[in-house]
């Protein structure tokens, strides 16, 4: 019978889940949202009927529901043969991805300081799974870990050693597992091996970062040692003056509270005073709405002075990729930061850029401009599906 690999990805109070099989096809998808509050709910995708959840429904109640549900659909026919979790952070001691048991859970947990907000979480995932299925292999997969390439110059902040030797304060970068997959994906779409090719790529979601990778080993990226630095993102500020921090103090708002601040009421929504989605910010600025128009442009001078900052790392540039749910469907975005970038020599081809690449083998670059663009739709679950295909077969139950 088919084996299949089960992708977890828990976040604070979301579930996602993907199967695939042993081709490493998607066979099913599946969310459940706002759990352990009395809304929880979990929707299969394509299944109109949401998937009943009790309320207050924990990640462990929300995932055992939809495994049943999956069997009762028949996507699933028997338990997976690996399952593989997304992890945010890695620290220093994960370079790539880990085939779980009480050391690697153990490392996981000391880890948890840098990452407060997120490996409690997917920890949970992790426990949740191995009650439910203690006998198949399970793989975490590290937003962190393509990142453990950066060379020191990158990596350091500019503070005194002993916050980086006493306590590992230092750039990670995260979203590497969907930096890592634009550059083979960009490799085998230029024709090229992912070691002799070198990208700058920026996935820019909800959350969004760039890296710059040299002959496919990340070189440099704008995140650091929470995903807050660099770019403007959704509700995230990106780069501002640490100076803010003292001055704020000084009107009386807390470090604890401008923390809160930029992460969660900055970024797009902060400048746009309306919204941390791209798209309605577009439609906004369509119809004339000043703040929105300026949130866009923040956003795409900072991403455009970024793409400046990354060729620092590089000494060939085979492509510029987008990826994320702005950077694959937005060419008004793509447009506006490469329009800032005509000294670099990017051009952009208007009715490739208008169709995202899609019939173009990702390319939307004009014959004229210096370097490829490409868009490429980010598969982070394939990755994890795959990792753990991989290390789950080297305990031969597979
Ligand atoms: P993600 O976190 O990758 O799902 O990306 C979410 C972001 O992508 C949100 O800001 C959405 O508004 C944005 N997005 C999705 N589709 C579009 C679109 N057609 N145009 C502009 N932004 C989009």
């Amino acid at each position: 019978m088919e084996a299949n690999i089960l992708v977890v990805n828990c976040g604070s109070s979301s579930l996602k889940l993907a199967v695939f099989n042993s081709r490493l096809e998607k066979i099913v998808s599946a969310l459940a949202e706002r759990l352990d509050t009395d809304e929880a709910f979990a929707r299969i995708a394509g299944v109109d009927e949401p998937t009943a959840l009790p309320s207050g429904a924990s990640h462990q109640t929300a995932l055992r529901a939809l495994m049943d549900a999956f069997r009762n659909q028949g996507t699933l026919k028997q338990d997976p043969a690996a399952i593989g979790h997304r992890v945010v952070h890695g620290g220093e001691t994960f370079r790539e991805a880990a085939l779980l048991d009480e050391d690697v859970i153990k490392s996981i947990t000391d880890c948890s300081g840098l990452a407060p907000l997120h490996n409690p979480v997917n920890l949970s995932g992790i426990s949740a799974t191995r009650n439910l299925y203690p006998h198949v292999p399970q793989v975490a997969v590290f937003d962190t870990a393509f990142h453990q390439t950066l060379p020191p110059r990158a990596f350091h902040y500019a503070l005194p050693e002993a916050y980086y030797r006493d306590w590992a304060v230092r750039r990670y970068g995260f979203h590497g597992t969907s930096h890592y997959f634009m550059s083979r994906e960009a490799a085998r779409l230029l024709d090229r091996t992912p070691a002799t090719t070198s990208i700058i790529s920026a996935h820019l979601g909800n959350g969004c970062s760039i890296s710059a990778i040299r002959d496919g080993i990340s070189v440099d990226t704008s995140m650091g040692l929470t995903p807050l630095e660099g770019l403007v993102m959704g509700t995230r500020s990106g780069d501002v003056d640490p100076g803010l921090f003292d001055f704020l103090a000084g009107k009386g708002i807390p470090a604890s509270e401008v923390h809160e601040v930029l992460n969660k009421e900055s970024g797009l929504l902060g400048l746009s005073g309306q919204s941390n989605d791209m798209r309605s910010l577009c439609d906004l600025a369509d119809h004339g709405h000043k703040p929105s128009e300026l949130a866009i442009d923040v956003f795409c001078f900072r991403l455009a002075k970024y793409v400046g900052a990354m060729m620092a790392s590089l000494t060939t540039l085979d492509a510029l990729v987008f990826t994320g749910g702005i950077g694959e469907n937005s060419s008004r975005v793509r447009h506006q930061t490469l329009s800032h970038l005509r000294l670099l020599g990017f051009e952009l081809d208007h009715d490739l850029n208008n169709c995202n690449g899609l019939y173009s083998d990702g390319r939307i670059d004009s014959a004229s401009s210096r370097f490829p663009v490409l868009v490429i739709p980010t598969n982070e679950e394939l990755v994890i599906a795959r990792e753990a295909l991989r290390l789950a077969e080297t305990t031969q139950t597979v």
